[in-house]
């Protein structure tokens, strides 16, 4: 059987996000409850100490969700550094929305990605996927249709992304890479653009099954652990030893 991915879904704040009053962590975390490729779920949130994220549960997660908007600052550094050391170790990370803009994204990308155009007018959004045969984008059709949506639009700016998995169109005109697929040390990452806070866009089940599906790519399926400051032995040594 294989084995359960353990998911960590983080949120900046309870209660600050317009159309879900009980938290986006929360509205998150009511659809993935009954995933079963899911194990153990778990909720994080800025307020709790160490932002919900201490080492124990770092190291109990096999894909975090991280989604923040008007408290990127406010995230700790040395937190921030412990996400990042355990993606290098093989993590996954959805990345959602304004997240775009959190210290974990720059950090990892390396680029200012709180760089895009963006407009809060109820645009109509149609998120064409281009990646097709990919574990992401199983099981949807073409498109999904966000009837209201917050504009966000290109210029992104962001790494040339390992693999272009949607772009968004808005009925105002911009586009945007809406789904982008990045690797850095073992861990895989996924940013997804869809997710404003005053529209229930997460009830929308093809949306569900986008972070679905999401959760299942980037969970880690075995792979030598390096710790982060151990230096793998010389290609050499290894021949000697498998040749004594
Ligand atoms: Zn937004």
């Amino acid at each position: 059987m294989q084995k359960k991915i353990n998911v960590t879904v983080w949120n900046e704040e309870d209660g600050n996000q317009a159309a879900y009053p009980e938290g986006i962590h929360v509205a998150i975390g009511a659809f993935l409850k009954n995933d079963e490729q899911i194990g153990t779920l778990r909720t994080a949130t800025l307020n709790q100490p160490e932002h919900g994220l201490s080492q124990v549960i770092l190291d109990d997660t096999d894909v975090l969700l991280w989604w923040g908007h008007s408290y990127h600052e406010a995230v700790d550094d040395t937190i921030v550094e412990r996400v990042r050391q355990r993606v290098l170790l093989g993590m996954g990370l959805l990345v959602l929305h304004s997240g775009h803009a959190s210290k974990i994204f720059q950090k990892l990308l390396g680029t200012n990605t709180g760089q895009l155009r963006w407009r809060e007018s109820g645009d109509l959004e149609r998120v064409w996927f281009i990646e097709h045969n990919h574990p992401i984008t199983a099981g949807l059709g073409e498109y999904i249709e966000v009837p209201q949506s917050e504009t966000y639009g290109e210029f992104f700016n962001i790494p040339i992304p390992d693999e272009l998995i949607s772009i968004s169109w808005y009925s105002g005109g911009e586009v945007f890479r809406s789904g982008c697929t990045f690797k850095r040390g073992s861990g895989k990452i996924f940013y997804f653009s869809p997710g404003h806070e005053s529209f229930r866009i997460y009830d929308m089940p093809d949306i569900q099954r986008v972070l679905k599906n999401a959760i299942g790519w980037p969970a880690p399926v075995g792979y030598p652990a390096v710790a982060a400051d151990e230096h793998p032995k010389s290609a050499e040594d290894i021949y000697k030893e498998s040749h004594q």
